[in-house]
């Protein structure tokens, strides 16, 4: 049987007997200082991905419309990205109850 929960050390949702945990990349980005912060991913575009959710979600949703510069690392090569995020559009629908006129 299989055990679904979240990772203790990288903190994803998985079946945790099959689990591995991406590998640890760097990011770097000017308004969080000059030193590189771990962050797990699969790649580093991963890495870049993973580092804008991160400061959008501490960032009170700052990313939204806008793109910011972050250096990636792997601890050997630095790459440079441009990040941003787009809200997603969830449609809804309520009938108004009929009146009668
Ligand atoms: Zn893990």
């Amino acid at each position: 049987m299989s055990d679904f929960d979240r990772c203790k050390i990288c903190g994803e949702y998985d079946f945790l007997d099959k689990h591995k945990c991406p590998p640890i990349y760097y990011y770097k980005h000017d308004d969080w200082g000059d030193e590189f912060q771990k962050i797990r991913a699969w790649s580093f575009s991963g890495a870049a991905i993973a580092f804008a959710k991160l400061y959008n979600e501490n960032g009170d949703y700052a990313l939204m419309n806008d793109t910011i510069e972050v250096t990636i690392s792997d601890g050997k090569i630095e790459k440079q990205f441009l990040v941003s995020a787009e809200p997603d559009i969830h449609y809804s629908a309520d009938e108004k109850e009929a009146s009668n006129v």
